[in-house]
């Protein structure tokens, strides 16, 4: 795993757990949508009904989980949480549709991976809170309606244009979530560091944030190495000096670049001049897969400004030969 993928594992969501901030004032940044929610769900609140449901959409690690838990908590509701990938068929999304309470919160992460008959069959559930379980096969199969709670779905996903307008329309309230800003970042990272007990300066808070590629679980994340570094090599007390140090030896540079980000720019710069080249033949020269160059690599780059896509190949941009500290050549005079 990369320190600074954006994805989590298991075991690192235990320890996400102990981080997530419990309300909408603990919640840093991603102010409109704060602000948005708020509205939505005082006005529930104040009507004694349910919330409407909600879509976040937004990278890994911007905080959906933790916003989806949010909405529960305001709205004094128990949350249910799966994901798309674990409801292939319709008869599971009904089995978790028909075991919920009264204005209960289904977090749905990665909405857009779920089966197409579960899809249709939340539709209407969302719609009408009811669904219709299909009893038995061809000719003689019956659909049998069930009425169902009033509930209040949360749906995530990455990207709201991966949704079938459908499912999209039937959500009263849609929320793109942000990269966040380093100064916000900063905040997570002193947030974080008092929860875990850890001295941080604010220059050492800042070095952190700097790296963390616009996203608070990837801030926790060299939060926590960095802690690691400042037990074993100085006295835990994290300041900028200790954190740059302790990023260096995780290979995470001060923009937030991991090995092979840098090896494809380097490689982008240093035997292509900078390009136009092919991604196939990127990918050859930092010796990896040309699906890992363009998944993994390329879309940070990219939003850093530091490569662009072209119909005839990656370019480096002026911004990547300041990074690597080179000199682009000149160009050849006509
Ligand atoms: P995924 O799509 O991978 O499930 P996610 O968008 O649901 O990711 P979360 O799991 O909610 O992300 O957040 C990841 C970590 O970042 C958590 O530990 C959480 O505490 C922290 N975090 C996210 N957003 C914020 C925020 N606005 N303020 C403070 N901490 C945050």
């Amino acid at each position: 795993e990369r320190l600074v993928g954006s994805a989590a594992d298991g075991e690192e969501q235990a320890v996400e757990a102990a981080l997530r901030p419990k309300d909408l004032d603990e919640f840093i940044g991603q102010q409109k949508v704060r602000e948005q929610l708020d509205l939505v769900l005082r006005a529930a609140r104040a009507r004694g009904a349910t919330a409407d449901h909600v879509l976040l959409s937004g990278a890994p690690g911007l905080g959906k989980t933790t916003l989806s838990m949010i909405i529960a908590a305001e709205m004094g509701a128990p949350i249910r949480i799966t994901s798309g990938p674990a409801i292939q068929h319709a008869g599971d999304l009904a089995a978790i549709l028909s075991s919920l309470q009264e204005g209960e919160v289904l977090f749905l992460d990665e909405i857009h991976r779920m089966s197409r008959p579960a899809e249709e069959m939340l539709y209407m559930a969302m719609e009408d809170f009811r669904v219709d379980v299909i009893v038995g096969k061809g000719p003689g199969a019956t659909a049998i309606p069930l009425e169902l709670p009033p509930f209040t779905l949360v749906g995530a996903t990455t990207r709201a244009g991966l949704l079938p307008p459908p499912l999209r329309d039937r959500f009263g309230f849609t929320a793109h979530m942000e990269f966040y800003e380093p100064a916000e970042l900063e905040r997570v990272v002193h947030r974080s560091a008092h929860l875990l007990d850890v001295g941080i300066e604010a220059e050492g808070a800042a070095e952190i944030a700097g790296r963390s590629r616009g996203t608070p679980r990837i801030a926790n994340r060299l939060l926590r190495r960095v802690r690691d570094y400042a037990q074993v090599k100085a006295d835990g007390r994290i300041t900028r000096e200790i954190a740059s140090a302790a990023l260096a030896v995780y290979e995470v540079d001060a923009r937030g670049l991991d090995r092979l980000d840098r090896a494809v720019l380097e490689a982008l710069l240093k035997l292509f001049g900078g390009g136009p080249v092919g991604v196939s033949t990127l990918a050859v020269a930092v010796g990896e897969e040309r699906e890992t160059v363009e998944e993994v690599a390329e879309p940070f780059l990219v939003r850093e400004g530091l490569l662009a896509r072209t119909p005839r190949g990656r370019v480096a941009t002026p911004a990547a030969w300041t990074h690597l500290g080179l000199t682009p050549p000149r160009p050849a005079s006509a």
